[in-house]
């Protein structure tokens, strides 16, 4: 339970981290709230040689409304999301999933852009980013870039993210009218989703005219159901729809679920986040 020695690296900027990365090829490790990183270098999972602090940044916390959509920035850590009222009024269900993420001291310390760039599959946020057609802002050595989440995450802890680059900015779109809904399915309150289903919907005449679906823990990534997305679209209702929840999922059975558990929880859970969408 002990990490392997390594460097510590204070970053006093975003581009003093970029440079500081830079110095240490492939073998440093940018350190955020440590939530993720810290578990894993003490069962020595990962064993960087150096870590760079980014955790005092100061401006790289915030929540900004940028007219059409709404600026997080990454060293925000999910307590000041959850309790945002701007992003309560136009975007809540970020607001509302930041506070579904394990447990106050977890809420306290683990940051937005960590969630993200951590990439695992069983993380909240990265699922509602998907749902929600979010942007990553990412800067390197040759300046900043924009990645969209559909094509952030990889595989399981792999990412867009180049090893001297950092994530600056997570931009969500305003809901506007949508209905929204986060369903976490887990065992007890603070613990990891054994399925996830964020579901953001465009009302026709108080049906779904469409929908966008997302999951956690179903993939190696998080990914959007493109079956349900489909059903609903060619005008199933959404207790039908959410029948194809399983279709183009790989889940892992693992001691909190089988894969085939997880299929039909997905199910589940899809019809309940459709229709508490609906209802709001
Ligand atoms: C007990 C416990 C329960 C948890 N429960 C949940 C849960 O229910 N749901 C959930 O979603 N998560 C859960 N988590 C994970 C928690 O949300 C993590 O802290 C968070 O996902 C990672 O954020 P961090 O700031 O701690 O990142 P760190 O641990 O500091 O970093 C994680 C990884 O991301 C990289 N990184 C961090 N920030 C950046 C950046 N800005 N740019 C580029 N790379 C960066 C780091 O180099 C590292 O590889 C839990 C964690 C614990 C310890």
């Amino acid at each position: 339970m002990i990490p392997a020695q390594f460097d510590y690296e204070l970053a006093t900027s975003a581009d003093h981290a970029i440079e500081l990365l830079g110095g240490y090829g492939d073998e440093a490790k940018l350190l955020a709230g440590g939530h993720s990183l810290l578990p894993l270098m003490k069962l020595r999972f990962a064993t960087p040689t150096a870590l760079v602090d980014i955790g005092r940044l100061e401006d790289l916390k915030y929540v900004r409304d940028a007219g059409d959509h709404m600026a997080i920035g990454a060293l925000t850590v999910y307590e000041d999301v959850h309790f945002n009222e701007d992003l309560i009024r136009e975007c809540p269900i970020v607001a509302h999933t930041a506070g579904d993420v394990g447990d106050p001291q977890v809420r306290h310390r683990g940051t937005m852009g960590g969630s993200i760039a951590h990439g695992d599959p069983a993380s909240d946020i990265p699922t509602v980013m998907l749902a929600l057609d979010a942007t990553f802002v990412v800067r390197g050595p040759g300046g900043e870039r924009e990645v969209a989440a559909s094509d952030f995450f990889k595989g399981t802890f792999e990412t867009d993210l180049a090893v001297d680059e950092i994530l600056t900015e997570l931009r969500v779109p305003k809901l506007g009218g949508a209905g929204w809904s986060y369903q976490k399915f887990h065992h007890r309150a603070q613990d990891w989703a054994t399925v996830g289903v964020a579901a953001v919907v465009q009302r026709s005449n108080g049906d779904v005219g469409s929908a966008a679906i997302a999951f956690t823990s179903m993939n190696d990534t998080p990914m959007r159901s493109h079956a349900v997305e489909q059903a609903l679209a060619s005008g199933e209702d959404p207790a039908s729809a959410s029948q194809h929840a399983g279709e183009g999922t790989n889940p892992v059975s693992d001691p909190l679920g089988t894969a085939e558990y997880r299929r039909a929880m997905a199910v589940v859970f899809t019809r309940r986040a459709l229709e508490e969408a609906l209802s709001r």
